[in-house]
């Protein structure tokens, strides 16, 4: 329910704000001021009286500092915590700590600008999918102090939230890249899905087959046992992995990659011909630049007119056949997918192969002949179990979203938090309990 901006609070005594707001038994409200759009809250603590944490001599207080701390909205309003805090001083004269501010995990985590329950909050809006922007502009702060909040409380509640691990008879192996905004280096990660349950269990910072193997390998004995799948793009490093560290798991090359690299073939072909008959890159008018898209889409999808129109356009910018070659190959790989049964899927694999490597074929094509005839046997094991389509594609869906809303991550942490808190299905439950201090 959304309440009205105009609320009046009628809240009669500083303690019932404090309850309602802050909740916490030795915490007074000292003021509530709401000025222009902007609502403050001051607090202090009850004073204590704790020893020195570096030598445990007695400790006085030496100065009360405001800090100030944004928190929930409330009535929709940005609303400002300022926490009158105790800074101590050590009386021992030969103790070099000397002077240390008390702090309350409870209120707000140490190096944190928002306090505990505003960046839980946040944690779990970015987490489901809203921008760190649209956060930020929420609380009335700025993108960074929205986002190291999420970052602290993300990679607590990914650390925390063991479950992840759920037992699981398909896992996937993906290459995922990330373009770090400083210096704008790219760097490669793996993540590992469990294709099964449709969630990313992790993000490993490299493709390398030693880092990959090694998580593999560290992860419970009764988990690996499990896995009967093993989902990977036509990499052999993946291969090279499962192979090694789930030797009786059954590999199948995600339908997703095939297609891709089929349309990949089409589209270079698609280029070739038009740089070789009209001499020029593709221009907004030339007939196949304007079927560029319509090419790689799936057949059934085009109506009678747009069947008509690839086909009269074809026959204007492709002299020789080609592309129309390549589109029909394409499109006879996404049959195979559709085939009844694992026999005669592989027959039109295996006649599809043929076709690609004929020697008439346009280089493009034998390439693509040759590398489906490497991968034979994992595209065709798809046809066991139908495992891979939709959830791989799903997770790759789900990556591409994430690096839209969150481009730029400064580190590779920050990217695996993201990621997990985004598609790891994480339990959010786990996050009230969070305590990062
Ligand atoms: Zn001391």
């Amino acid at each position: 329910m959304r309440l009205k901006k105009r609320s009046t609070f009628v809240l009669s005594h500083p303690t019932d704000i404090l309850s309602a707001l802050v909740g916490l038994k030795d915490v007074r409200v000292l003021s509530y001021v709401r000025s222009g759009p902007v609502v403050e809250l001051v607090i202090e603590q009850d004073p204590i009286k704790p020893n020195c944490p570096s030598c445990g001599s007695r400790a006085h207080v030496k100065e009360r500092p405001l800090v100030r701390y944004v928190d929930l909205p409330v009535y929709g309003r940005p609303m400002t915590l300022t926490w009158k805090k105790h800074r101590m001083a050590c009386v021992s004269p030969e103790c070099e700590k000397n002077s240390f501010v008390l702090g309350d995990h409870r209120i707000a985590a140490k190096n944190c600008l928002l306090t505990t329950r505003a960046a839980k909050w946040a944690t779990e809006q970015v987490g489901t999918g809203r921008t760190v922007l649209e956060v930020a502009r929420e609380l009335g702060c700025d993108w960074h102090t929205v986002n190291d909040a999420v970052t602290t409380y993300g990679e607590a509640l990914i650390a925390a939230d063991r479950k992840r691990l759920t037992k699981t008879r398909a896992i996937g192996l993906d290459e995922t890249s990330f373009v770090r905004r400083a210096g704008f280096v790219t760097d490669y990660a793996t993540t590992v899905a469990d294709v099964a349950n449709h969630r990313i269990i992790e993000v490993l910072p490299s493709r390398s087959y030693v880092e990959v193997a090694r998580w593999v390998h560290d992860q419970p004995v009764g988990w690996r046992a499990e896995i009967r799948y093993g989902a990977l793009d036509m990499s052999a490093t993946y291969a090279a992995v499962y192979s090694v560290t789930l030797p009786k798991a059954v590999q199948v090359v995600d339908p997703f990659h095939v297609i891709a690299l089929a349309n990949r073939a089409l589209d270079a072909i698609r280029r070739r011909v038009q740089s070789e008959t009209l001499g020029h890159r593709g221009r907004k008018n030339d007939p196949l630049y304007r079927i560029r898209r319509v090419l790689l889409m799936g057949q059934e999808k085009l109506d009678a007119k747009g069947s008509e129109r690839l086909s009269s356009l074809l026959a204007l910018g492709d002299p020789d056949g080609y592309v129309a070659i390549a589109y029909r190959v394409k499109e006879r790989l996404r049959e195979f997918y559709r085939a009844p049964d694992p026999q005669s899927a592989s027959e039109m694999l295996t006649e599809l192969i043929e076709h690609c490597v004929k020697r008439s074929m346009p280089p493009e094509l034998k390439r693509l002949g040759r590398t489906l005839e490497r991968w034979f046997d994992k595209i065709c094991a798809y046809h066991q179990e139908r495992i891979t389509n939709g959830p791989t594609e799903s997770i790759n869906n789900l990556i591409k979203r994430i690096k839209r809303i969150g481009f730029g991550f400064r580190n590779f942490e920050n990217y695996r938090i993201r990621v997990l808190l985004y598609a790891g299905k994480p339990n959010w439950r786990v996050l009230g309990s969070i305590v990062v201090t």
